[in-house]
């Protein structure tokens, strides 16, 4: 079996993929809409298993109707799902989004909490969504494991695990604190555009030569 590349290496070669990944992608931010914190969590909640694109066909709606925390819990579990419905996972969805206003109201008096420990006490909120939230909106460095992440870090052979917990911490002592924020938007944007699941684009892909997956 090939000996695994040292920690050394893979932080040399992961410093310079996301240089490269800079200049390619100049642009990339959060794929979600927003304009509050609040509403960065509730997008991020609909967005599992659901494309950013299609969550932000539904929240300029959503957000029009629901201002804050206590809209949510005023209305019926039934008519939040119809108002969500296409995000899909719509009823378990809507009893996250209601459960996690109700601690909002509860214990945060309606803020969304900006400490990780916090955040991931909410229904529905796990360290992918509380990393995101806490990244974008409170400028805290997260490193937010999502399936784009996932699939191109094991490419990249920066890690060599599903487990996205995992990933977040072996990540952190690959690349410096003050990259993540921006590694999570370039790394993201690239599943989306070159190193797409199933059918990478490697013959167009600005870190072929960094990455032993290429074809
Ligand atoms: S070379 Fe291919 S597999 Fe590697 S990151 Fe680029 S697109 Fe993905």
């Amino acid at each position: 079996m090939a000996r695994r590349e040292s920690k050394q290496r893979r932080r040399e070669r992961l410093s310079i993929i996301v240089d490269r990944l800079e200049r390619t992608y100049p642009d990339a931010k959060v794929g979600l809409d927003f304009t509050t914190p609040f509403e960065l969590l509730v997008a991020t909640i609909l967005s599992a298993q659901c494309t950013d694109e299609r969550v932000n066909t539904v929240t300029p709606a959503l957000f029009a109707k629901y201002k804050g925390p206590s809209d949510y819990v005023a209305v019926s579990q039934e008519e939040l799902e119809h108002d969500i419905h296409s995000t899909g996972f719509y009823r378990n969805k809507a009893k996250n989004i209601r459960a996690c206003c109700e601690m909002l109201l509860a214990q945060f008096d309606g803020s969304v909490p900006t400490t990780l420990d916090e955040l991931v006490t909410l229904p529905g909120v796990g360290r992918k969504t509380a990393n995101c939230v806490l990244s974008n909106c409170f400028d805290v460095p997260g490193i937010t494991v999502d399936t784009h992440v996932t699939r191109i870090m094991n490419l990249l052979g920066m890690v060599e695990t599903s487990d996205a917990v995992k990933i977040e911490f072996e990540l952190m002592e690959l690349i410096d604190r003050g990259r993540w924020n921006a590694m999570n938007h370039l790394v993201i944007t690239h599943g989306r555009q070159t190193c797409i699941a199933r059918r990478p684009q490697c013959g167009r892909c600005a870190i072929a030569d960094l990455c032993p997956s290429a074809s």
